[in-house]
């Protein structure tokens, strides 16, 4: 097997473990907010933070950032949980940013008892005028010169919740001239009167992000501490942090955003699609969250196939994939796992004059021809079959291998059968086409010496099942709908969803369960959808058998 060359992250662990930085010791964390379901952009951070601790023989926390009462649930806890462990990935401990809420508190307290920190009596707008921009420095706030006792007082009584929402923060005293916006006095605590999801009623002020996650990582002890670009700006008061309260040096790397086209990747847009109707829910096989990829029928190695081997980790640049790779990576796994089966979605009746009336054959046909262990099944064969409309044509043109007035196919599994004749109603629909088989043309008994171009899936009219099919198309109709002007959702593709309500499948798919994952010969790869009961099997498409949109 072939080396891969090392990410950028990983040469600089590799030179830390070979430099005795910790001890040698390599541990990372996964950090999500639960504050929604998990996306592909999130499956590149945990392949990545974890897979790091797998190839350093370190550790991986899973710790929720939950620092934020009003967007978080438990509902987006266990759905987090639960989608790490469908990718494959065990953590070493479950932790939750909130258990630090009173050691987040006692280190506010020893910043502003050394002149570090102090509580502002401003409004946001008061302190964004007074912070200046870029090219002009800010300027002090009275609340500035307060003296420590004072501001140990009043961050005392903004705990105990006197007062309201919005009328007092606690701000670090950095450097109001800084060119790095984060660093002119950033802000530590909001006052957020509202329950939390682990600690009730207890807190009334809540530490901004900033203050929050350099010192759970430190008070983990984590090594490593990988995040995203847009977080390089803050990484001067992640460190400043760190030092001022003389704690565990975990470190920041940064690298690029994961992006796929087609789609929205922000969970605030897809809580938006979920909420005002747009899908049908976070699982929604159009949108791109693990679940959602996971009823459309994705595996877990699909997707870690995607962020493992066919992605990079970059250093700058936030990366954009191209639907279509993913969809490559599911394609070349299913087609050498998935059972071929045969359903009809859009059926025309096919009678066979010279084959027996009321006679079925059962056909011995191989389920997977790129895998000799799958076995055989049996498949019913009678004179009077379903094909596919589109299968048929009055007038076909040159090279049209189907079938027409005259041409010849062969029946997958089957006979070849000529076409003689077929009948109309009165709109000009077809309603029955009319063939000859060749008693000797039996797949893998053919003595006919005949040759046909096309082979057609077919079930018979009088052993077929029905089920509802979903068929999908992109969710978007630009290729990165965040970056076109106005509302995203304007870029919503209003034809993403297809359904056949009775397309037509051979039996043996009844024994099917939600999960399993098929060819349905011709017509791309189906998994059985969840929503299937005892009366109705429902299949949703999750890839065409060829790219669609290659030119
Ligand atoms: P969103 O904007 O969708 O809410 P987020 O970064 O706020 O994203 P978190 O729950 O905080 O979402 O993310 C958890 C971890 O996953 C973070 O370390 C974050 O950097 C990483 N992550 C999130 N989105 C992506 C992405 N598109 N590509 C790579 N990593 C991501
Ligand atoms: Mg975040
Ligand atoms: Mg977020």
């Amino acid at each position: 097997s072939e080396e891969k060359p090392l990410n950028f992250i990983e040469q600089i662990i590799e030179e830390d473990v070979a430099n005795g930085v910790n001890g040698g010791r390599v541990h990372t964390r996964f950090p999500p907010e639960p504050n929604g379901y998990l996306h592909i952009g999130h499956a590149k951070s945990i392949c990545l933070n974890f897979g790091l601790a797998n190839k350093f023989n370190g550790k991986t926390n899973l710790r929720f950032d939950d620092t934020n009462p009003v967007t978080e649930d438990t509902e987006y806890v266990d759905s987090i949980k639960a989608d790490i462990r469908w990718l494959g990935f065990e953590w070493a401990n479950e932790l939750y940013a909130s258990d630090y809420f009173d050691q987040l508190y006692a280190f506010a307290v020893q910043l502003i008892e050394k002149g570090l920190a102090y509580v502002e009596d401003a409004t946001a707008e008061e302190i964004a005028t007074m912070k200046g921009s870029p090219t002009v420095p800010g300027k002090p706030t009275p609340a500035r010169s307060r003296s420590v006792a004072e501001n140990l007082d009043l961050f005392e009584r903004m705990r105990k919740g006197e007062f309201q929402d919005g009328e007092k923060v606690l701000r670090a005293k950095m450097d109001l001239a800084s060119p790095n916006m984060h660093l002119r006095d950033p802000l530590m605590y909001r006052i957020k009167h509202a329950p939390h999801h682990r600690t009730g009623n207890k807190w009334c002020i809540y530490p901004m992000y900033d203050f929050a996650h350099g010192q759970s990582d430190s008070i983990e002890q984590i090594t490593h501490s990988v995040c995203t670009l847009e977080f390089i700006p803050h990484r001067p008061l992640y460190d400043w942090f760190i030092e001022q309260l003389g704690i565990f040096p975990s470190r920041q790397y940064e690298f690029a955003r994961f992006n796929l086209t087609y789609t929205v990747m922000s969970k605030r847009k897809l809580k938006q699609l979920v909420e005002e109707g747009f899908v049908n829910g976070w699982d929604d096989p159009r949108m791109p969250t693990l679940s959602g990829l996971r009823r459309r029928g994705y595996t877990a190695t699909s997707i870690r196939t995607l962020c493992e081997e066919r992605t990079g980790v970059q250093k700058r640049d936030n990366l954009m994939i191209d639907l279509s790779l993913l969809e490559f990576c599911i394609r070349e796994e299913l087609n050498k796992t998935a059972n071929r089966v045969m359903a009809v979605l859009d059926p025309v009746k096919l009678v066979i004059t010279n084959y027996p009336e009321g006679k079925t054959e059962e056909l011995i046909s191989e389920n997977n021809p790129e895998d000799a262990s799958a076995g055989h099944r049996t498949l019913p064969f009678s004179n009077t079959l379903y094909i596919e409309r589109e299968d048929f044509m009055e007038n076909p043109p040159k090279k049209f291998f189907r079938l027409g007035p005259g041409l010849m196919v062969r029946l997958k599994h089957a006979y070849i059968v000529k076409c003689d004749s077929f009948e109309k109603d009165a709109n000009g629909q077809v309603t029955t086409i009319y063939c000859s088989y060749i008693p000797e043309s039996k797949s893998s008994a053919d003595t006919s010496g005949i040759n046909v171009k096309g082979t057609l899936h077919w079930v018979s009219v009088a052993h077929a099942a029905t089920a509802e099919v979903r068929l999908y198309d992109r969710l978007f109709k630009a290729e990165n709908p965040s970056n076109e002007e106005g509302d995203f959702k304007a870029y919503i593709n209003p034809d993403s969803l297809h359904i056949v309500e009775k397309a037509y499948i051979e039996p043996s798919l009844l024994q099917a369960k939600p999960g399993d994952r098929f060819q349905f010969l011709r017509k791309g790869y189906f998994t059985v959808d969840p929503d299937s009961s005892n009366d109705k099997i429902v299949f949703n498409r999750t890839v065409t058998l060829k790219d669609a949109w290659a030119k």
